[in-house]
């Protein structure tokens, strides 16, 4: 199994590498610029699980109200 690289900020595997020199990549999906990548499967359904929970708060609160 290889290393999976995705996006930190949205979590996108579209991601393209911008200046090969400095190891700085580009996400396609939400224009993320950096060197800072998440190279693991599982830290993408985090960041879904992240997302999940953070709807189901919000639904919460408008339960609330
Ligand atoms: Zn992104």
């Amino acid at each position: 199994m290889g290393k999976i690289k995705l996006c930190p900020k949205c979590g996108s595997k579209r991601i393209k590498i911008l200046v090969p020199q400095t190891g700085i990549w580009t996400c396609m999906k939400c224009g993320y610029q950096g060197g800072v990548l998440i190279e693991d499967s599982k830290m993408e359904r985090q960041i879904n699980d992240a997302k999940k929970m953070d709807k189901l708060s919000k639904k919460l609160m408008k339960g609330r109200l």
